[in-house]
């Protein structure tokens, strides 16, 4: 069964049309690929589903009930965490104080997000301003795990980060995919590192749904045609 899944939704800024007829699902467990080529529309698709963006037409239903009129922070309570584009932790408050201000009852504490990623153990109580980029990646990954989503959403995760800590931050999300029935949507440029993960992909082009299926049968055609530069 599905998780989430929008049905030929369209999403506006202002007068100017970004998606068209998107359409997609992703089931409990399962790991998504969100790809396309730049200005496509994949963090539009990300702000309709994380109820960011309002105006925006089509059915959005999360663990089976329409999300489409509700607003971010009870999609947020329902269980889907964003880690959005460029980390946004608050920079002044420790790596400590910036988990806890992000925490729920739940799974999802200090302690399991240290498990997760042993540097922000080894960085408690520096501000999130003094971590490295990868460090502070972790930390936003952390800061969404708090709220103990049930579908986590990355939104360019090793953006800017070195081939090191990128593969840090993959193998985290596979053993996120490993340990928990957690659903991951990635959006990422590497689609060697996304698929690591990945067990389906969806390809949008000019704000459309072009391309959907394992992510095991994306070829060269596909690859050429929607994600070539
Ligand atoms: P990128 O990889 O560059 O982040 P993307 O696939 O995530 O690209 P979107 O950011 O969803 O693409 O953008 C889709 C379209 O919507 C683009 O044409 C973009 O210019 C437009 N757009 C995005 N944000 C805004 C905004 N705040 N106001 C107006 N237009 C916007």
């Amino acid at each position: 069964m599905s998780l989430i899944e929008l049905k030929n939704v369209a999403a506006f800024y202002g007068p100017s049309q970004a998606l068209f007829d998107v359409s997609l699902s992703v089931g409990e467990g399962e790991v998504l690929a969100l790809m396309g080529r730049n200005g496509m529309g994949k963090t539009t698709t990300v702000k309709v589903m994380c109820r960011m963006l309002k105006n925006s037409d089509g059915a959005v239903q999360f663990g089976g009930q329409d999300i489409g009129a509700l607003p971010s922070y009870k999609a947020a309570r329902l269980g889907i965490g964003l880690v959005p584009e460029g980390r946004r932790c608050f920079a002044n408050l420790s790596v400590h104080e910036n988990l806890i201000a992000a925490a729920r009852k739940g799974a999802w504490d200090f302690e399991a997000v240290c498990r997760l990623f042993p540097r922000l153990e080894e960085r408690r109580d520096q501000s999130a301003a003094s971590l490295s980029g990868g460090e502070q990646q972790m930390l936003a990954i952390g800061r969404a795990l708090m709220t103990n989503p049930k579908l986590l959403i990355l939104d360019e995760a090793t953006e800017g980060l070195a081939p090191v800590i990128r593969q840090e931050i993959w193998e985290a999300v596979a053993k996120l995919k490993a340990e928990t029935g957690m659903a991951i949507i990635a959006i990422d440029k590497s689609l060697k590192e996304l698929g690591q993960v990945a067990d389906c992909a969806v390809i949008l082009e000019k704000g459309r749904t072009v391309w959907a299926g394992a992510f095991g049968d994306l070829g060269p055609e596909e690859t050429d045609r929607y994600l070539g530069v």
